[in-house]
């Protein structure tokens, strides 16, 4: 299948993850919307979601993010606080989820990707002809 002229294909697999590339072609968009995603790669065909309930596995990968983010956040949102006699745990967990909120989309579709390139790189099943 020719590859448009728009799309240029990824240098490795790590460029590939980065810019939400097929994980065969490393050239196909696999997200169309903020959360939407193609069926298929429209560059080499290849299905998605492998089977029913495939990205089970990126809930995973998508819990391991959100971890080390809100952590993350915490931390620096404890820092930027002022903590005197109003300070209170609950108002930290606040600020961090409503910090992290507007990152979920993110989240989910880096989850999605990098469930599909992992599962990939150890199952690349060279005889699937993407249909
Ligand atoms: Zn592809």
């Amino acid at each position: 299948m020719a590859v448009p002229k728009t799309e240029r294909p990824a240098r490795n697999r790590l460029a590939a993850i980065l810019h939400q590339l097929c994980p065969r072609c490393f050239t196909g968009k696999v997200f169309q919307g903020i959360v939407d995603m193609n069926e298929r790669c429209l560059v080499c065909g290849l299905r998605f979601e492998r089977e029913s309930g495939y990205f089970t596995g990126a809930m995973y990968i998508s819990y391991l993010i959100s971890l080390v983010l809100l952590f993350a956040i915490f931390g620096v949102v404890w820092l930027l606080l002022p903590h005197d006699s109003l300070f209170d745990i609950g108002l930290l967990c606040l600020v961090s989820g409503l910090v992290y909120l507007p990152l979920v989309p993110l989240v989910f579709r880096y989850s999605r990707i990098l469930w599909m390139h992992l599962d990939r790189k150890l199952d690349p099943d060279v005889d699937d002809p993407g249909l």
